[in-house]
């Protein structure tokens, strides 16, 4: 039986909050709720799945949206039609990061912001994050593009940071040469 996760909505003042790290490794408590996230992401971006079960799409959640102010975030990217790709990254850090810029086209949005908000976010093109996995273990991951702009997204979760947050107020939207829009 699936159980929809209870998300926080903007309002909610802990999604304002510095999240600390988490202590490692994970408790199986933890690791539960992780597979929960993975599952709920996977549905959302399923057509079938989403009707059935009402999900807004998205490709990523972090702890601190479910109440729980610890810094882990999990991404489920469909890097091909149909095939997904689970990161859970425990205590991410940006270590590096492009000199290139990007921003979505379309915008960003979040499953804790119910509403659409227009705007360009600008990112890194691509980052490097170290962090570690579920068990304590190092882990280091390259991503670029649209992964790049999720872990950027999350990571910003863990400082209290929401996307529309980056977006210039005065000059929502760049113009073509400013910014790579993918
Ligand atoms: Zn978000």
């Amino acid at each position: 039986m699936f159980k929809k996760l209870d998300i926080l909505d903007e309002k909610d003042k802990r999604l304002r909050m510095t999240s600390k790290d988490a202590t490692l490794p994970l408790s199986k408590e933890y690791k539960k709720i992780i597979q929960q996230i993975i599952d709920e992401l996977t549905y959302s971006q399923i057509e079938e799945y989403a009707t059935k079960y009402d999900l807004r799409p998205g490709m990523g959640l972090a702890f601190p949206q479910l109440g729980i102010l610890d810094r882990i975030i999990v991404i489920v990217h469909e890097y091909e039609e149909g095939k997904f790709d689970n990161y859970v990254v425990v205590n991410p850090k940006i270590v590096s990061y492009s000199e290139e810029m990007i921003a979505a086209e379309v915008g960003e949005g979040c499953l804790s912001v119910n509403r659409d908000v227009e705007g360009h976010v600008p990112r890194y093109a691509r980052v490097t994050i170290e962090g570690y996995d579920e068990d304590g273990n190092k882990i280091k991951i390259r991503a670029r593009e649209e992964l790049s702009i999720a872990f950027q997204h999350e990571v910003d979760h863990l400082n209290g940071i929401l996307f529309y947050d980056r977006i210039n107020k005065d000059k929502p939207f760049f113009n073509e040469g400013e910014i790579r829009l993918i």
